[in-house]
Order: structure tokens, then sequence, then C-alpha cells
């Protein structure tokens, strides 16, 4: 909490610099942005970044041993992607109702003609879900591969599991390493508010609040949606299903949310995301570690609300009509975008340029999006990750093995 609090102090602190250089001392700003904010950002992401592949491996193997039993093991992630799947479809139709009523392509008259945007190969989505299967896991790990490097950690831990006592020492040895990169966590994350400093100023000075005026309507749009998903969706899944008060969840969740905000990507948060979730939202970590190392690569609905949004805006400032078919196909193709999406910064807008493809919208709309997008993605990714504890707290509570609150009140009957 004291971190957190540290965290948006620093955070506020670099909004305001970053202004006042972009407004007074542009040349100062570009000086200060490569000596100081840039470095500073970079440091505190790749402190991060270093610690994400040993704490999935570490974590996932961990627990899967914990949950040994393979058909739990399906159970476990059959409600977990099913959860997925359900608020990622949710999350789009929110977005989409939010851009058909308040239409914020049509409100601006926006200039279409000259808008030029370079759409990058998205990867196919066969491929990410085919390619699961590392033919080599230590390149898995070196290319920071996260769906290979899950499998081959639940593998590993499913054979330490079925070994039992024959490899006792091994689970030991587990067991030690992932308290050694917990204390890691917690020291990196001593550099946490520099980062986001340094970050934030880096944002805001490059940007300054212009972009931000023509835009405002569509920042509102993916805004409230964002906000109507995490409190209705999130909220009513963590009181029905995880028999949690919503209020008691998001208090505790705040420090993860923050550092996601701070540096706009979920793989990045992901080692204080599960630290979080396991020490104050009490989830196990034998169902932390793997609902939400796998939601940080696939399941993001911040995301999905983004693209939504940006299809309605982007149809309405071409003047192009969608029909309800159209419709579904952007539900469905933008639910495969999101789990396709990697989890660093501006990963979404890549992905998008495929929804708007498969409905043939012109992918050079995204060029109208770009300038507000770095602010967004730091709000999208903390809902992105809040998604994955949601669903973590969801399926502890259905496995009967979320642990007792430290506060009694945080209960729901
Ligand atoms: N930055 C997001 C994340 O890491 C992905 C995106 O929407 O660009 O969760």
């Amino acid at each position: 909490m004291k971190l957190a609090r540290n965290i948006i102090i620093a955070l506020v602190a670099g909004v305001f610099v970053g202004l006042i250089l972009n407004l007074f001392a542009p040349g100062l700003f570009l000086k200060a942005d490569a000596f100081i904010f840039k470095p500073l950002g970079t440091i505190f992401l790749n402190l991060m970044k270093m610690l994400v592949v040993p704490v999935v491996f570490i974590s996932i193997a961990l627990g899967t041993i914990g949950i040994g039993d393979p058909k739990k093991l399906g159970r476990i992630g059959g409600k977990t992607i099913g959860f997925f799947l359900i608020t990622t479809a949710i999350a789009l139709v929110i977005a989409l109702s939010l851009g058909l009523l308040f239409k914020p392509g049509a409100s601006g008259n926006f200039e279409t003609s000259t808008a030029v945007y370079e759409a990058q190969e998205a990867p196919p989505i066969a491929d990410t879900l085919l390619g699961i299967i590392p033919t080599n896991p230590i390149t898995a790990m070196a290319e920071g591969n996260m769906l290979q490097i899950i499998f081959f950690a639940a593998l590993v831990g499913f054979g330490i599991a079925m070994l039992g006592k024959k490899v006792g020492k091994v689970k030991v040895l587990f067991e030690q390493a992932n308290e050694l990169i917990m204390y890691l966590i917690t020291f990196v994350m001593k550099f946490a508010p520099y980062g986001a400093f340094g970050l934030i100023a880096s944002a805001i000075g490059s940007q300054g609040f212009d972009a931000l005026r023509a835009m405002g309507m569509y920042m509102g749009v993916v805004l409230g949606g964002l906000f109507i998903h995490s409190i209705l969706i999130y909220g009513g899944a963590v009181a029905l299903l995880g028999k949690r008060s919503p209020v008691w969840f998001f208090k505790n969740f705040f420090p993860a949310q923050v550092v996601a905000f701070s540096t706009s990507s979920s793989a990045a948060t992901l080692p204080i995301s599960l630290k979080t979730a396991q020490e104050k939202l009490k989830v196990p970590e034998s169902i932390s570690s793997f609902t939400q190392s796998l939601g940080a690569t696939i399941n993001m609905d911040g995301t999905a609300i983004m693209q939504g949004a940006a299809v309605i805006f982007i149809a309405q400032a071409y003047s192009i009509d969608l029909s309800t078919g159209q419709l579904l196909i952007v539900i469905l193709t933008a639910v495969l975008a999101s789990i396709g999406t990697a989890a660093v910064p501006g990963a979404g807008l890549i992905m998008l340029a495929m929804v708007l493809t498969a409905v043939g919208l012109p992918v050079e709309g995204i060029a109208l999006v770009l300038g507000v997008d770095r602010l967004l993605d730091m709000v999208r990714t903390a809902v992105n990750i809040t998604g994955d504890a949601a669903c973590a707290v969801c399926v502890a509570q259905s496995e009967g093995v979320l642990g007792e609150p430290d506060n009694n009140g945080a209960k729901m009957m």
C-alpha cells in the first residue's frame, strides 16, 4: 500500500513535469527525456521483464505440482478459459454499445483523407495456438514465448507431481526458487516510483494534451467502457462467484493496477500481480500462477474494449454503416485479437488492424486514434490484469480453496 502511494505520487509528479516541459520548454524536454525520463523508465521495465520468465516458469511448475491431479488441472483450465472468453465477449458488447450510443466518430468531422497508417503484419491466431508446444524450451525462454513457457512448465510440474517422493528434492528446489523470486520482486519494486515517474513524464511530455481535445469523445467511450466493465463485470463476478466484496477486491489489488498503469505492459506487471493476488487476495499459488500467467498472455478485456470502440469510431469517421452481422464479426475477431495481442505497450493497436480488415474498414483509420493511444494503453493494461485477478479469485472460490481474507468484512454471503 505504501508502495502504491509512492508510485501515485511519482505519477502525479511525472504528469506535472512532463506537461510543464511540453508547454514551456519543448527543447529541454527532449534532453530530459533522453537522459532522465527514458532511462528511468527503461531501467524499471527491464528489471521487471528480467523476472517474468523465471516467475512464470517457477510458479506455473509449482502451481501444477500443487494441483497434481490431471482431472483437476483440466477443470481449472476449463473454468479459467471459459471466464476469459465470456468476459472478453461482454467487454466488446459494452464497447460497441457505448460507441453506437455516443457516436464518438460522428461528432468531430475527422479529416480522414490524410490519415496514413502502415499496418504491421499481425501474427495469425492459429499459429499462436498451434505453436504452444515448444520444440526447444530453452529457445522459448530465450525468446520469452509465454504460451510455450507455460506449456513446458505445466508439463514439468505434472511430472514432478506424478513422480512424487522420487523427485522430492526437485520439488524443494522449485519451492525455494519461488521464495527467492518473490524476494527479488519485492526488491525490484523499490525502484518502481522512479520508473513510473520516468515513464509518465516521457509519455505526457511527448504528447501534451493537444491530441486529447479532439479525441475527447472517443477517449470518453473507451474510458467509460473500461470503467463499466471493471465495476459491473469484475465487481459482479467477484461478488457472485468469488463471494468477496468488490471494494475489498479493488482495494487490495490496487498496487498491481498502479504498476500496470505505469508500465502499460501486462507481462512486465505479472510478477507483482501474482504476488499481490497471492498475498492480498489470498488466492492459492497453484491457481494464481496458472490463471494469471495465462491471463496476462491471452485475456485482455481492456484491449478488447479499445478495439471495439475504435472500430465504431473509425466506421463513423469514414461514414460507413456497420450491419449487425459485421458487429458480430467484430466481436469474434476482437476476442481472437485480444488472445493474440502481446502483453507489451501498444500491441493492441497492431491487432486492431486485423479487426478492421475483417469487416472491411480502412486500416488507415488507426492513424486517427494513434495520438491518444499511449494514454489509453495505460488504463486498459490495468483493466487487463484486473480481469486475470478477478478470474483467479472466482476459480479459487469455486474450487473451495480461496483463503480467508484478513478482514472479515470482505466476505459476501
Ligand atoms: N499494453 C497492453 C497490455 O500489455 C496490450 C495492449 O492493449 O496494447 O496488456
